[in-house]
């Protein structure tokens, strides 16, 4: 892509419109942290969402594959990251405050995790679950198990023995 634009330099006038078009309409919802037109973005002012429940997930990618599932019709909060020592990345660095301000304050009946099975999403979702819990709401995370499509006999160990424990009546 940036061949194409030093070999054909017109366009680079256009993209650089196109650049500031975007940096002076897209915002930040100060709500959930969405990428939006407006603050708050179109899902926090859509009354006609469940108003009980509440996604957390990491990103703004993530919130865009959990509604192109058309699964969850609530509201999301997005943490910005997880946790991870690797990456220097503490508790202080994501949106875990802002989201605990919100379950204290909103009529939220279940937070469901939506985080990723890596250590550092675990260990996120661990964090999260001990300070939203005695708020007295409901924490559920993600199922974790085969996808669909997926054969048995190619699963690994640990994916395999979480389905096992997952199980559900058939
Ligand atoms: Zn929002």
């Amino acid at each position: 892509m940036a061949l194409q634009l030093l070999t054909h330099r017109e366009g680079l006038g256009k993209l650089q419109q196109a650049l500031s078009a975007v940096d002076a309409e897209i915002k930040t919802c100060s709500t959930c942290s969405n990428i939006s037109l407006g603050d708050p973005c179109h899902i926090c002012t859509d009354d006609t969402r469940d108003a009980g429940s509440l996604c957390v997930v990491e990103g703004v990618d993530d919130l865009w594959a959990m509604e192109r599932s058309g699964a969850f019709k609530g509201y999301y909060h997005i943490l910005g990251g997880v946790v991870s020592a690797i990456d220097g990345v503490g508790p202080e660095d994501l949106t875990i405050d802002q989201l605990v301000n919100r379950v204290e304050k909103g009529a939220f009946e279940e937070v469901i995790l939506a985080l990723g099975a890596s250590v550092d999403g675990q260990t996120t979702a661990h964090l999260i679950s001990r300070k939203l819990k005695p708020l007295g709401v409901d924490v559920s995370a993600l199922a974790r198990g085969i996808p669909i499509g997926a054969e048995v006999d190619y699963m690994d160990d640990g994916t395999l023995s979480l389905a096992l424990k997952g199980r559900q009546v058939f």
